[in-house]
Formats: C-alpha cells, sequence, structure tokens
C-alpha cells in the first residue's frame, strides 16, 4: 500500500538548467525546440530522483516552463484580449514576460514565499475552454518511463482568489463559468487510466476566506468529484492551517486532504472531521520551505500524534508543501563547512528523509535494511550535533538579548526633529536618493575577482573607492543634498550583511527559483547572531571624507534580513530577528561616533513577512516593529534615521509603520500619483516622508516638467515641512545613462517648486 507523497517537486534543475536554456532562447541563440529537451531531461530526472528514493506519490504538472499559475491560465483558455494574435510558445512567454507589442501580465507572490506567480486576468464576458493537453501529455510521458503520477492542479477557488478581473470587479463572479472548465479537465484526466490521483492545490483555503467563498467549497468539490469516476481528489492546502475549508471538505465526495502540520499546527484541530469522514490525509510533516535536517524523533512524534486520531492505513507521510521552495541538492555544496553541511537537507535529501519516516512511521525500526539504519543513526547524530554545537550556542550573544534594557531611542520625534533640523540645516523638500547606485560592471568584476582572491585587497578597496568618489562628485555637482556612498562593495543587500555577521552560513548552489527563470539563493542563519566587527563604517566614513554634505548611512534592517534568509528552525523568528537588531544597533553607534549624521534603515521585505491569518498579524507587527527600533535605539536625539519600503500600499499597516518612529521613510508611491500618500494625511502621521517622485523600475528619463507635476501632487496631500524628495527605490538596476539626466532633472524640479511656493 502506498504510503508517502510530495507536494510538489522543483523544476529549474539542480544546475538551473532550465534557467539557462530559457535565456537562450529568449536571446534567440537556440530554437524552442531545445527548451523542450532540456525540459524533458528534467521531469525525467526528478521523477527518478523520486523514484529511486521510494516516494509512492510523485508527480506531473508540477514542472512548467515559467510558472503554474499562467499554466493554469492556458488550460482554461484565460488569455487576455491583447495577446489574441499570438500562439504556442510565443503566447506563453508574451503572456509571462511581454514583448515589444505586448505588455506582460502582472506578477506577484505566491502567499508568504519568495515566490511569483503570474496573475491571470479575467474580463466578465470571457468564455473559458480547457485545453489539458499540458497535463495529458507530462502523465504520458511519465508514464512511458514507468512511473505512474499523481496529477498537480491549481484549484479554482485559488485559481480566482489570485486573479484580477479587467474592470477591477470581484473574480469570484465568474465562478459559474470557470467550474465547467474545470469538469472538462478532469474527464480529460480521467480517459488517461482506470485510476488516477489528481491533487487540487487551494492554499487560499489558509486564508481568512469569507462566507463567500467559503459557501462555494462545497458545491466546487460536490461537483469536480463527480466529473469523472476515474479519478480521486485530493485537495492540497498549505503555508498554516485550512480548518475552515477542512472541516466543509470532509463532507464532499473527495478522496483525500493535504494539509501542512509544520505552518500550521492548528490543523491537529481537524483530525477528528477527517477521521470520522474516513478520507486520506496527506500529512505534511516534512519541512518544504526550509533547509534543515528533519528530526525523525520530533517527526514520528507528530505522527504519533496524528495516528490517535487518525487510522494508520488512512495517513500518507508527505512533504508540507511543494519543495519547490527548497534548493535542489546538496550534491553540490563542495565548499561548504562539513559540520554545517551536516545539519542541512535540500529537497533531493528531503525525499530520502520522507521515504525513510514513513517505513519507520508504518513498519517500524526492525523493518529497516542496514543502509537505512546507519542513515536514520546518522540524522540523529546529526541533529544532536546541532543541538550542542559551538557553532550555534553564542553565551555573549543570548546575554545581550536576555539582558536588553533599552528597546527604544530617546526622544520622542517631535524634540528631535527639531534638534536634527537645526543642526543637519537641510531644506524643506530635500533631495536624496534611496542608497545604491548603477551596479556596473566594473564593480561587479572586482567583488568577483576579490572574493575569488583573483586582485588583491588594495586593488578591490581602490576599484570601491574609485566608485564611491565618482559617485560622490556627481551628487555634490548636480546639487543633491542628502548624499549616498552608492553600496557598489554590496552584492545584496542581505548577503552583504549575513557574509559579516557570524551565525549565517551561505551556499555555493542553494538556488531557489523566484520567478520564470530568476532564482535567488538565499544565505541562512544556523546560529546566534552577532557581529565580530564594524561592516559599513569605512565605506561610509570614506565617503563623508570626500563632501562637505551629509553622507546618508546605510543599513538593511533586521526584518528584511530576516524574512529573505533561510532562518533556523530551533529558535522563534522574533528571538532570530532581534540578535540580528542588537548587532546592528552597533552598527548605528559605530556610525553616528564616525559622524555620520543620517542613518538609513531599509525595510524592503518588511510587509512581506506579514502572516497568512489576520489572527496572527498583531504578533508579527510587534515583534517586527520592536525589532526596528531595538536596532535603531543606540542613534543619538540628533541622529536622523531614515528607512525605506519598497511599497506604495500603506493603508491597512500605516499605524504599524508609525510606531517604528522612524524620522523620515522613503516609500514607492511614484507610480500611483498622490492617491497612495492619502493616508498618511488621513491618519495625521507627523514624521517626514519621501513619497519617490520616479519610477526607477523604468529605464524612462523622466522630464522636469513632469517632475515638477509630481511634486505639485505630492503638496496638495502633506506640506512642504513634511516633505523630502527622492527616486522611489534604489538605482542599483539602473545605468548611469538614465541615473543622471534623471536625478538632474530631479533637482531642477525641486528648484522650481521652490521658487513658485
Ligand atoms: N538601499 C537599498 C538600495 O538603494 C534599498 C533597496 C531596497 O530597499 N530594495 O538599493
Ligand atoms: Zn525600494
Amino acid at each position: 500500500m502506498s504510503k508517502n507523497y510530495i507536494v510538489g517537486f522543483p523544476r529549474i534543475g539542480e544546475q538551473r538548467e532550465l534557467k539557462k536554456v530559457l535565456e537562450s532562447f529568449w536571446a534567440k541563440k537556440v530554437p524552442f525546440k531545445e527548451v523542450q529537451k532540456v525540459a524533458s531531461e528534467l521531469k525525467k530526472r526528478h521523477w527518478m530522483y523520486q523514484k529511486n528514493a521510494g516516494i509512492d506519490y510523485i508527480s506531473s504538472n508540477d514542472f512548467s516552463l515559467y510558472d503554474n499559475m499562467l499554466d493554469t491560465a492556458i488550460l482554461l483558455g484565460a488569455i487576455p484580449k491583447r495577446f489574441e494574435d499570438l500562439r504556442d510558445e510565443e503566447l506563453y512567454f508574451a503572456m509571462a514576460r511581454g514583448d515589444k507589442t505586448h505588455t506582460a501580465m502582472e506578477m506577484t507572490k505566491w502567499f508568504n514565499t519568495n515566490y511569483h506567480y503570474i496573475v491571470p486576468e479575467l474580463s466578465l464576458d470571457d468564455s473559458f475552454k480547457a485545453n489539458a493537453k499540458k497535463i495529458t501529455d507530462e502523465y504520458l510521458e511519465a508514464k512511458e518511463l514507468g512511473i505512474k503520477t499523481k496529477i498537480n492542479l491549481i484549484g479554482p477557488l485559488t485559481f480566482l482568489g489570485l486573479s484580477k478581473r479587467d474592470d477591477g470587479g470581484d473574480a469570484y463572479e465568474l465562478f459559474g463559468k470557470i467550474l465547467p472548465a474545470y469538469e472538462e479537465v478532469i474527464k480529460e484526466i480521467g480517459k488517461l487510466d482506470n485510476d488516477i490521483t489528481l491533487q487540487i492545490d487551494e492554499p487560499i483555503f489558509v486564508k481568512d476566506l469569507d462566507t463567500k467563498v467559503l459557501s462555494l467549497i462545497k458545491t466546487t468539490y460536490d461537483r469536480l468529484s463527480n466529473a469523472s469516476p476515474h479519478v480521486k481528489i485530493v485537495v492540497s492546502t498549505y503555508f498554516e492551517h485550512s480548518n475552515e475549508a477542512t472541516k466543509i471538505l470532509t463532507n464532499t465526495p473527495i478522496w483525500g486532504l493535504g494539509l501542512d502540520f509544520v505552518h500550521g499546527k492548528e490543523n491537529l484541530q481537524s483530525l477528528p472531521y477527517i477521521r470520522k469522514s474516513g478520507k486520506k490525509l496527506i500529512a505534511g510533516v516534512v519541512d518544504g520551505r526550509n533547509i534543515w535536517k528533519n528530526d525523525f524523533e520530533k517527526t514520528l512524534n507528530l505522527l504519533n500524534e496524528i495516528n490517535s486520531t487518525v487510522d494508520t492505513q488512512n495517513i500518507l507521510v508527505s512533504s508540507s508543501c511543494s519543495l519547490l521552495h527548497t534548493p535542489f541538492t546538496l550534491k553540490y555544496e563542495e565548499k561548504m563547512d562539513g559540520e554545517i553541511k551536516n545539519w542541512l537537507s535540500y529537497a533531493a535529501e528531503k525525499l530520502d528523509e520522507i521515504s525513510l519516516i514513513s517505513k519507520l512511521f508504518f513498519y517500524g525500526h526492525n523493518s529497516l535494511d542496514e543502509k537505512m539504519r546507519e542513515y536514520v543513526k546518522k540524522n540523529k547524530e546529526a541533529n544532536e550535533s546541532r543541538k550542542k554545537s559551538s557553532r550555534i550556542h553564542d553565551k555573549t550573544t543570548q546575554n545581550r538579548v536576555k539582558n536588553l534594557a533599552k528597546f527604544k531611542r530617546d526622544g520622542e520625534f517631535k524634540e528631535r526633529i527639531k534638534i536634527q533640523r537645526e543642526l543637519l540645516g537641510y531644506k524643506d523638500l530635500a533631495t536624496t536618493t534611496i542608497g545604491s547606485f548603477p551596479q556596473t560592471s566594473e564593480i561587479r568584476v572586482a567583488r568577483r575577482e576579490y572574493k575569488n582572491n583573483l586582485i588583491s585587497k588594495d586593488a578591490y578597496v581602490n576599484a570601491m573607492k574609485n566608485y564611491i568618489d565618482e559617485c560622490v562628485t556627481f551628487q555634490d555637482e548636480i546639487g543633491l543634498e542628502v548624499l549616498v556612498h552608492g553600496e557598489p562593495e554590496r552584492n545584496d543587500m542581505v548577503e552583504y550583511f549575513g557574509e559579516q555577521l557570524s551565525g549565517y552560513g551561505f551556499s555555493q548552489n542553494g538556488w531557489v527559483q523566484s520567478y520564470g527563470s530568476r532564482c535567488v539563493k538565499p544565505p541562512f542563519i544556523y546560529g546566534d547572531i552577532s557581529r565580530p566587527k564594524p561592516m559599513t563604517t569605512e565605506w561610509i566614513t570614506y565617503a563623508q571624507s570626500k563632501t562637505d554634505k551629509i553622507m546618508k548611512g546605510m543599513l538593511t534592517g533586521p526584518v528584511t534580513i530576516l524574512n529573505w534568509s533561510f532562518v533556523r528552525d530551533d529558535k522563534p523568528r522574533d528571538e532570530v530577528a532581534k540578535e540580528i537588531a542588537v548587532a546592528l544597533s552597533d552598527e548605528v553607534n559605530d556610525l553616528q561616533n564616525a559622524g555620520i549624521k543620517i542613518i538609513q534603515v531599509d525595510e524592503a521585505a518588511f510587509k512581506e513577512g506579514y502572516p497568512l491569518r489576520e489572527s496572527k498579524i498583531p504578533t508579527y507587527e510587534k515583534w517586527a516593529v520592536e525589532n526596528f527600533k531595538i536596532c535603531v535605539s543606540t542613534a543619538r536625539l540628533e541622529t536622523q534615521i531614515h528607512t525605506h519600503m519598497c511599497y506604495s500600499e500603506f493603508n491597512d499597516i500605516i499605524k504599524t509603520i508609525e510606531a517604528m518612529d522612524a524620522d523620515v521613510i522613503t516609500i514607492e508611491t511614484a507610480r500611483s500619483g498622490n492617491e497612495l500618500l492619502k493616508i498618511f494625511k488621513k491618519v495625521g502621521y507627523k514624521q517626514e516622508v519621501g513619497p519617490g517622485v520616479y519610477d526607477i523600475h523604468s529605464p524612462r528619463v523622466p522630464s522636469v516638467e513632469e517632475m515638477v507635476k509630481q511634486i505639485e501632487l505630492l503638496l496638495e496631500v502633506l506640506p512642504k515641512e513634511q516633505l523630502w524628495i527622492n527616486p522611489d527605490c534604489g538605482l542599483k538596476t539602473r545605468k548611469w545613462e538614465e541615473v543622471k539626466p534623471s536625478l538632474k532633472n530631479m533637482v531642477k524640479a525641486v528648484k522650481i517648486v521652490r521658487e513658485n511656493i
């Protein structure tokens, strides 16, 4: 009998093969056939990995050339009208990325992960028509290799919930049209074999659902279960509990439920319903979103707890979600420290873990052969070594965090800003930038060569200083008022700090798909965090020495550092964030002691960390704000603290943003005029704000007139005393040819507006 199950497997390839071939195809260097060839090889390899590991339920249709939501839109024929003239791969990639004459579809984050999906665009007069070819082809492709897969499909309620309607209306109004298309798909699937398992992903069920969506669940799964007698349906949710939906689903004819017991412990409350219904429980007990070796003992305890309610023969042991969110394999981590590597487990290793855990759970230790016993023993040793290792436990950090006395900086904003404005002497509508300047190939090469020991430290430092010189001279010349050093030494705003903090590890090949062909390689926090020495002061003070104007120091905030890393699972996230905050508070202090008068603490990922369930938001907000405040708690009254966030929607969180108590916040409202700024006025926000007067995501150079208008729009909402003028994000992805005229125009625009007032 089948006992274990994988929700989905990553597809980009362990050497990023898919990325490479896609990018070559887009650059017109290889034909589409080549992409298809690589795709088949990857699918085959990934299926074989799972088969060889002893996985019973292996997925098909978890593969995608770009994104599964996009695939689902195509499957249902939900293709926006502007793509009417296109077919096949041209259509597919134009929807994903746009081309000369077609604007791409929007892309956004998949729940609380760093994976981005393509947002389907629906129209009330759309008619949907199923085309299940991709699904059936993939199923047959695996079958030919002797693997009978379960089929993965994004469910109708999640599909609609994540879609947008062209007229701004509610996408669920299309429910009546979309459900028949799904029934069609299931009928097609039913023709493939006599007995097929279909995993329908409904992660939307882990959010707080309104009654309208809840009321659709029963109809949906009554009907889909009856669409074909050959298809058994598993409804799969992940990243949180889905108790409300689970209760309803147990009253439909579906075959099984996939639940995440790692990120949604509350799912345990649903067990009595599942037991009563006699449905299969696909128990997600191995974390699909992290890189730590599973602790078999703990997992077996969890399974036993589940088993105390649900019958053994109805349980399948599974990953908590698709392994898409973890890197592929430790095989290529040749440079990683052996002790640390021994604590990790990527997707391929998780397959072995799941296979073994299910053997242990169902058949006990005695059923294992010698090799497996050795594996179990090693797992235990690794977990014990991790618990005890001196690499992880740092008494000094622990004591500092425990005995922390200062949680916020001195003085209230009103008092601080008076002192700051007197001392810093900046005008109303002060001009600045967000931190980074264009990352040229010269500085990239210099960084890389230094890292690989190909150039000396002196040569590297000189290259960086030359860049800083140019950057400062340029800003000085065009009359910007608060300058930055340009961040040439930073490869990435988290990695740069991670590399200098103890307790942080880096992988060579730990790539995770972020969107399309893009991958990120998040650093990982394995131990208590401390800062052996200052991380930024040398560069910032060097830059300050080159100008009489104010040089703004630049740090990444604790919440962002945390949210963009794999975080240790043996300590609560808020405590890890606190350790980072304490380390950064030392950096703030060092900077101000070195004469830096303004320090910006970027919290680009502050909003991303928000929990999926509303009831959990206050707790997150509390510790996220607290840790930001700890980080700047060392700032004296006269040291001005800026923060930057890459968002524009603050309506829901404005009070929280205010509570962070930064003296100045720069945000990303350039694309929305002054609309999104109004909330600042509405709540009587007191601190200063730099809303961003032009969009840095586009190569276009905005004109002076345009920015004058933009600034005037801002002035309709907030008084000049409260406003800063800046681009809406860092400039690292832009070219100098774009940045130079844009900033010149920005400064000119401010001059004109100041004269007009
Ligand atoms: N200081 C960073 C930069 O300018 C901020 C970037 C960000 O928040 N995404 O690049
Ligand atoms: Zn930004």
